[in-house]
């Protein structure tokens, strides 16, 4: 067995749909196919979802509209003519049901957003593997949400992976078909209730699969040649990493490197199963692999900037010392709000953090007040980290303007500063 994972960019229209069935189609042997939602459609969802709590639901119920127009325009090129299968009209009703019964509480705003964006992929994999059937290839449509046992933290969740293998095993030998075709990003808690793994979470949906099902490989299609040293948008001369180990691979993705998911690694290094990453527009295009029995990669630089990042500072009002038992007690309310931490630096009074821009904010900052701590906060921010630094770099990068922290070690090079576009 194969897993293959196509990203929303590679479905983001009808032609990369049947691009899609042409590489599908040029595959020998068992495939199991991850799909993400199509195009943009988790921002316009998770927009969608936004609009409701603030209230505006006419614009809401607009954006609603959009998203089933934007499919159903992909639908009609792909056949030919006005055509709506059966179970995409299912879930366009499920999805207009769950946004009349909705209740925006805050407190609930996390299982709100898991049953709504969860529609991006259950209509993407529904178009692909009707459009695969309809071309011959013919397929099994899975819901992962059956197969893909998580816990119940909404919008992060976590795959349980021995309850997941055995579901996924036993749909899988009840069945016998070349092709499966599932969703990535979603799954279900015991009880059912859907639950996605964080955004990008395909490849990680794609990895596990391919970590139950033993897989001789997983392959990540993407709209880039492979792996390279930087965001081509973000940085002039970069250049490729045709293979790469599980373990630098495992840390770029995690500093935010956008090729890969960070959690993607460890099924796969766990059972070395190798990950290509491969480009849909030229299939004849080796691409990158990261596996085992690689160097580590100790010369070439390595830019990584993770955007939409907030500089939160805490202090003590009593200016005491930030020591081990003050950090427990934060660090406890941080993981209560889900606030997700990249960067740490403290110093006698004072805790500097580098978070993810997260809705919890002010409830966070409130409740830290509360218990007798001064916070300041900038938004807007973004995370620069460079592996294997180079002595100009490390000039360039500490003298740039909008830099608000730095922080260095022999390798890593990592600043936080205001959101630039690119330098
Ligand atoms: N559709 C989800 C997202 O855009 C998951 C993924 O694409 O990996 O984040
Ligand atoms: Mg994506």
């Amino acid at each position: 067995m194969k897993v293959y994972k196509f990203g929303g960019a590679s479905v983001k229209d009808a032609a990369g749909v049947k691009n899609l069935a042409a590489i599908v189609g040029q595959s020998d042997g068992k495939l199991f196919v991850i799909v993400s939602a199509m195009g943009k459609t988790t921002n316009a969802l998770e927009r969608l979802l936004d609009l409701f709590y603030d209230g505006r639901c006419k614009e809401a119920l607009d954006m609603m509209q959009e998203i089933v127009s934007y499919h159903n325009a992909i639908i009609e090129e792909l056949w030919g003519q006005a055509y709506l299968p059966d179970r995409a009209a299912r879930l366009y009703m499920e999805l207009e049901e769950i946004v009349a019964t909705m209740n925006p509480a805050l407190r609930d705003y996390e299982v709100w957003y898991d049953r709504i964006v969860s529609y991006g992929e259950l209509l993407s994999t529904t178009i692909v593997s009707e459009y695969l059937n309809a071309t011959g290839l013919s397929n099994i449509w899975i819901d992962m949400r059956e197969c893909f046992v998580t816990n119940s933290r909404h919008k992060d969740a976590n795959v349980d992976l021995e309850r997941s293998a055995e579901r996924l095993k036993a749909l899988i030998s009840a069945t016998d078909s070349d092709i499966y075709i599932g969703q990535g990003f979603i799954g279900a808690t015991e009880d059912g209730a859907t639950t996605t793994i964080g955004r990008e979470g395909s490849d990680y949906s794609a990895a596990v699969a391919g970590h139950i099902l033993d897989a001789e490989s997983v392959t990540i299609w993407k709209d880039v040649r492979g792996i390279l040293n930087g965001d081509p948008k973000r940085f002039d001369d970069v250049v490729d990493i045709p293979q790469m180990n599980y373990i630098d691979a495992i840390e770029l993705a995690y500093s935010g490197a956008q090729i890969i998911h960070p959690k993607t690694i460890k099924p796969l290094q766990n059972k070395n199963i190798p990950l290509h990453v491969r480009c849909f527009l030229d299939s004849s295009l080796p691409g990158s692999v990261i596996k085992g029995g690689v160097g580590k990669i100790r010369t070439t630089p390595i830019m990584i900037v993770k955007p939409s990042q907030v500089l939160l500072t805490i202090r003590a009002n009593d200016l005491s010392f930030m020591l081990e038992e003050r950090f427990a007690r934060i660090f406890a309310l941080l993981d209560e709000f889900m606030v997700k931490v990249n960067l740490i630096q403290s110093s006698a009074v004072n805790l500097d953090l580098c978070i993810d821009r997260t809705r919890h904010l002010d409830e966070l900052t409130a409740r830290l007040k509360e218990e007798g701590y001064h916070t300041v906060y900038n938004s807007d921010m973004e995370l620069l980290t460079i592996r294997n630094y180079t002595a100009e770099q490390l000039k360039a990068y500490e003298s740039m303007p909008e830099v608000y922290l730095t922080q260095r070690t022999r390798r890593t090079l990592q600043i936080v500063r205001r959101s630039t576009p690119k330098q």
